[in-house]
């Protein structure tokens, strides 16, 4: 079905980034905002709903629109303005944050808040409101917007910033693409010295550990990550290595500008320089299959010991930040059955009671996430925060193919966000597949709620914007 003549519908399968859910829907790639409020017009008069879509990276189902309409962003790659003085930058929502850094590091500048891999878009991550691994310090993407445009699809384009609708600024950014589509966003990136940072590893003997490293660290540290080895029993459990970064300081790093190259930046596409990188998730599928993740997490932390001994060491700000885009296509050593990852955060005070019963009781299940990762978080003022003053646990599944086993994994995952949320926990819907409709509620409280349906009756009051993420949480 043609919107213009270049502009068509088509029917394709949409998944979440970690495979494990998909449904088909009619997908459109607009270019520009006109296009987007054309789809806008011509979903509602079809009696249709629409979902939003970045580069697909949220690992469930909230870029996804099972029998209805998918808008994908990724066309709308432009980067509009960029002031090299202040770091000021606004693009369309399709840019990525790999093209975000790419255009301003040579200028001395890096976005302030990235996530694990670099292809998530600017829409994306500001709909979701990412985290980085100093959410501690600088809070979420959205505190380093300055302003934005959102098409509506009951409101028609309104200009947001904290002076101006700052109620739908407040909401929209958080808001998982529920009130209208940015399609032009203004981020101011920070001023770095160095193409590097000094880096440090800890190897960490428990979680307690590494809950009081954080605490220790954070009022120093720039960037902290926790990676927990899920399979360490006893008096062993949570144990890991914490990696902390520095930003250098001008004329620390005598090398630092050279690094300014983006090509420097990018990881490295071969190991050793000669293996390609693209060879090596079979490899970590056949380990997957072999059950032998808790050997590779043995493995890990034994290495981490070395690590710490070699540190501080300098990388590039792309090699600490993007350690997932290391091995491209990792998540198809998941295969066939892809992944999901449960990522609760939790206040401080219930922190390390709560994510001990969460490790335990995945392990008296028998179904150990293949992958940890702690960070530490502090609140922030948008609507539909995922944040509290406390840490946030990432922990990655396997889902398999077989319906008991799938079955098995979501009620495992459904009881352990009841502990989370009696604990006082909240979740990331960029993260999360397995929700209940009563959640929702109760991770933002009935006060917050009331507020984004009423945001939501105004801005866009037929509901057409919906996904498999908001029917499944009934927003
Ligand atoms: C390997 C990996 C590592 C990750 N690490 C982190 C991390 O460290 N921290 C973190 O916070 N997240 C992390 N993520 C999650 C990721 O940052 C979020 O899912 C992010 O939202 C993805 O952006 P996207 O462009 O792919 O958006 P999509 O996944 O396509 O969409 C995400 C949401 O944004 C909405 N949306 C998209 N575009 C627009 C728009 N133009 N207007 C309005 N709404 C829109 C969609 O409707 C959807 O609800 C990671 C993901 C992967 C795959």
């Amino acid at each position: 079905m043609a919107i213009d003549a270049t502009m068509e519908f088509r029917e394709e399968l949409v998944g979440g980034w970690g495979m494990a859910v998909q449904g088909r829907a009619h997908v459109l790639r607009p270019t520009s905002a006109e296009q987007v409020a054309a789809a806008m017009t011509l979903v509602r008069r079809r009696g249709g709903t629409l979902a939003l879509r970045g580069a697909g990276c949220s690992y469930g189902d909230a870029a996804m629109n099972s029998a209805g309409y998918v808008l994908d962003l990724g066309q709308m790659r432009r980067i509009l303005a960029f002031d090299p003085r202040s770091g000021v930058i606004s693009v369309e929502p399709g840019v990525t944050i790999r093209d975000l850094w790419r255009h301003a590091i040579s200028y001395g500048f890096w976005p302030p808040v990235v996530p694990g891999t670099s292809a998530v878009s600017v829409g994306g991550a500001t709909a979701m409101n990412i985290h980085g691994k100093n959410n501690f310090a600088v809070g979420p993407f959205g505190e380093h917007v300055e302003s934005f445009a959102l098409e509506t699809p009951g409101a028609g384009s309104l200009r947001c910033s904290r002076d101006q609708n700052a109620d739908v600024f407040h909401a929209a950014i958080s808001g998982f693409g529920m009130l209208g589509c940015f399609t032009e966003i203004t981020v101011r990136l920070k001023r770095v010295h160095s193409g590097r940072l000094r880096v440090w590893a800890v190897a960490t003997n428990d979680l307690a550990a590494n809950l009081q490293l954080l605490e220790d660290l954070r009022g120093t540290a720039d960037y902290l990550v926790g990676w927990l080895d899920l399979h360490a029993t006893g008096a062993a459990l949570g144990r890991g290595t914490m990696h902390r970064a520095d930003q250098l300081h001008p004329g620390e790093d005598a090398e630092g500008l050279r690094y300014f190259d983006p090509a420097l930046q990018d990881v490295p596409t071969r190991l050793f320089g000669v293996v390609p990188k693209g060879w090596l998730w079979p490899g970590m599928w056949a380990a997957v299959q072999l059950g032998q993740v808790g050997t590779v997490n043995w493995a890990k932390f034994v290495a981490s010991a070395r690590e710490q001994r070699r540190s501080p060491y300098l990388q590039t700000h792309g090699a600490f930040h993007f350690l997932l885009d290391y091995v491209p296509r990792w998540q198809w050593m998941t295969r066939p059955g892809g992944l999901i990852q449960f990522q609760p955060f939790v206040p401080q005070a219930n922190a390390e009671r709560v994510l001990r019963t969460l490790i335990e009781r995945c392990q008296r299940a028998g179904t150990v996430p293949y992958l940890g990762v702690l960070k530490r978080h502090r609140p922030d003022p948008f609507l539909m925060t995922h944040a509290v003053d406390g840490y946030s646990l990432a922990m990655d599944f396997c889902v398999s193919t077989d319906p008991a086993k799938r079955a098995a994994l979501w009620r495992l995952c459904q009881e352990l966000a009841e502990v989370v949320l009696d604990g006082g926990g909240r979740f990331y819907y960029a993260k999360d597949a397995v929700l209940e409709e009563s959640s929702f509620s109760r991770v933002h409280g009935a006060a917050s709620v009331a507020k984004f349906r009423a945001l939501k009756q105004r801005l866009d009051p037929d509901r057409l914007l919906q996904s498999d993420l908001s029917r499944r949480l009934a927003v």
